[in-house]
């Protein structure tokens, strides 16, 4: 797979001397979209070669899991059960919408259930009603998601990199990049959540369930989350604004933007050298940014 990459002229890097790349996971698929086309590949993979050929997960409104597992489920034959978080509403979201007309069967439960989301007796009530069926965690990191996130530098030559920074959400995908990259490249994970102190742990367990050393040489910025998950700064959609500006290309505020306005302020905290090489990955969830323009506007107009 060839992925492009994107040298992006934005002036406050440049007056730095800092270069920086855009990876551009966003274009390898239009329905399963960045990091979630490598989290889902042998997942998917082991469901089609089992005897169940049946999954099912979890997810939000605008889950971008749950959209590119709609789809790679259809496009596999397999048979998806999306758990959505919350009563089913009049008016379902587009994501949920595109997920239903591509065949997902979607199950509403309360916010209350579904914070049992890892919980036995919760797993058996559901397969009383959906019968058996393979178990993928909420974010789509279970336990092949390293596997397929490392093949992300199959696509490029990281060693022209200094830096890679990329979003976390449950911290599969940086689980995988610390798992694959070249030793002297820096990883920097940026936390799409409020109190991810937990990434850590997670990501070190990850690595060691895959039977991989941790390499060293990463970090997770913690404090970039402008407030929680799917949370909207001023600066936040002023930095978004910028960067559509100077480079022609759209982030989403749930992940991606928040790794550009980390970047930034690493840059004024003087924590990019000067002559350093950085790659941002750009993870996808454009189809997410639906729920959000609304949102966006009215941070930037006031409106
Ligand atoms: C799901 C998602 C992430 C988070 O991935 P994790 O593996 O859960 O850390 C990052 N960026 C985008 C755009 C996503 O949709």
């Amino acid at each position: 797979m060839n992925i492009p990459i994107d040298r992006l002229v934005l002036p406050e890097f440049q007056q730095a001397g800092v270069v920086l790349d855009l990876l551009r996971l966003d274009l390898i698929h239009p329905q399963v979209s960045g990091n979630k086309w490598f989290k889902l590949k042998y997942a998917l993979a082991d469901v089609v070669r089992s005897e169940c050929p049946r999954v099912l997960s979890f997810g939000g409104a605008w889950s971008n899991h749950i959209h590119a597992l709609a789809w790679a489920a259809r496009e596999q034959g397999v048979e998806a059960i999306g758990v959505i978080r919350g009563e089913r509403p009049v008016d379902l979201s587009e994501t949920l919408k595109d997920a239903e007309s591509w065949g997902m069967r979607l199950h509403f439960v309360s916010r209350g259930q579904y914070r049992n989301k890892t919980d036995e007796r919760f797993l058996d009530e559901l397969r009383g009603l959906f019968g058996g069926f393979h178990l993928l965690p909420e974010g789509g990191s279970g336990p092949r998601v390293i596997d397929g996130c490392r093949e992300i530098y199959q696509a490029f030559d990281a060693r022209a990199y200094d830096y890679l920074c990329s979003a976390c959400g449950t911290g599969g995908t940086l689980a995988g990049l610390i798992a694959g990259k070249p030793e002297g490249l820096k990883v920097i994970g940026v936390s799409a959540l409020k109190g991810a102190e937990f990434l850590y742990r997670d990501i070190r367990q990850m690595l060691s369930r895959a039977d991989v050393k941790d390499p060293g040489g990463w970090q997770i910025q913690l404090n970039d989350h402008e407030g929680g998950y799917a949370r909207i700064s001023q600066e936040l959609a002023l930095a978004m604004d910028h960067f559509y500006r100077y480079s022609g290309i759209e982030l989403e505020p749930v992940y991606t933007g928040k790794v550009y306005l980390s970047l930034r302020r690493m840059r004024d905290n003087g924590e990019l050298p000067c002559g350093a090489r950085v790659l941002m990955v750009h993870s996808g969830g454009m189809q997410g940014l639906r729920g959000m323009r609304a949102a966006l506007q009215k941070h930037l107009t006031g409106r």
